[in-house]
């Protein structure tokens, strides 16, 4: 019996010690891909229920590894942030985002008429002066800060309450909108959403998508809704996959839907095309 349990304990560590390298192989692999600019961003429309038309796309990180592995964001995004590649890798994002929107505006001869979305880490939130790099990329490029939605989490505001909401003050000084991300997930408590200048509330996927077979999910994502409308912010909801979810989000007032049904994250090209095609 002993010898099977030093057993068991063997093949745990044998595991922990895989999970370690195999972590410190994409992080090196990841590496060189932010330095070579292997990195590429998806773009995925958001749709406005009230006029029909695409109002914004979210900025999605893409990579596929030098050996050919295309990687999930759940897989690299933690890596990043552990490692600190998150740095780089959300300034290069920001200053991706814009580059595609200057080129959109410059396809359109004008305002193409769209925002970006791009996705803020917490850690990125923390160690990096993410005002100033905001306001450098959009004078690198020549646009407004109103082009811009940016996407902060709940475990952003848990960590430093004071400063994020100095660093979200000097973000809407710049013009940007502000959105809570996967709202509903974190551990945060409700009396810093009055406090805190944001202008949009994205409900988590996990309460969207089944919510049309599930009472308990349709309650949360009224509650939200409420809440939201309470406090004069906008509301997008995540994982919209079917015409009935995207119906009955629209009956109960929610501003903006994201998901499958309206597309997946698209290409730079693609996706510009899915807007001329849309909102004609
Ligand atoms: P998120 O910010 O919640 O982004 C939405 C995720 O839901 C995306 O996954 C998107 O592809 C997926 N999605 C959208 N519509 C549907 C749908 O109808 N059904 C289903 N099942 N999924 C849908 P993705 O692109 O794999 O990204 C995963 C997460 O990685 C993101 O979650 C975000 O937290 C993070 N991430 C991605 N790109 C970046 C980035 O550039 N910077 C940072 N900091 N995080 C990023
Ligand atoms: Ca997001
Ligand atoms: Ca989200
Ligand atoms: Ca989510």
């Amino acid at each position: 019996k002993r010898a099977k349990k030093s057993g068991r304990v063997e093949v745990y560590h044998m595991r922990t010690f895989d999970i370690a390298r195999e972590q410190f192989g994409i992080e090196t692999e990841l590496r060189r891909a932010i330095e070579n600019g292997e990195m590429t961003l998806h773009y995925q429309p958001i749709w406005d229920f009230a006029s029909g038309r695409i109002t914004s796309f979210e900025a999605l990180a893409r990579w596929t590894s030098e050996s050919g592995v295309r990687r999930s964001p759940d897989i690299f995004i933690p890596v990043a942030e552990e490692s600190g590649l998150i740095i780089p890798l959300g300034r290069w994002a920001m200053d991706e985002a814009a580059r595609t929107l200057a080129s959109w505006d410059l396809q359109s001869g004008g305002n193409c008429g769209v925002k970006v979305a791009v996705n803020l880490s917490a850690i990125q939130l923390q160690r990096d002066n993410v005002p100033d790099l905001v306001q450098s990329v959009l004078e690198r490029h020549g646009m407004a800060g109103d082009r811009f939605t940016l996407e902060l989490t709940e475990s952003a505001i848990v960590s430093d309450p004071d400063g994020v909401s100095r660093i979200m003050l000097a973000l809407k000084a710049l013009g940007t909108t502000l959105a809570m991300d996967d709202f509903g997930t974190g551990y945060s408590n409700l009396a810093y959403l009055q406090r805190l200048p944001i202008d949009l509330l994205k409900i988590d996927r996990s309460f969207v998508s089944g919510m049309l077979a599930d009472r308990d999910k349709i309650a949360i994502v009224r509650a939200i809704l409420g809440l939201a409308q309470a406090l004069g912010m906008r509301t997008i909801a995540e994982g919209v996959e079917s015409v009935e979810l995207s119906q009955t989000l629209a009956a109960l007032g929610c501003t903006f839907g994201q998901g499958f049904f309206y597309a997946q994250p698209l290409d730079q090209d693609t996706a510009y095309r899915y807007l001329g095609s849309r909102n004609t």
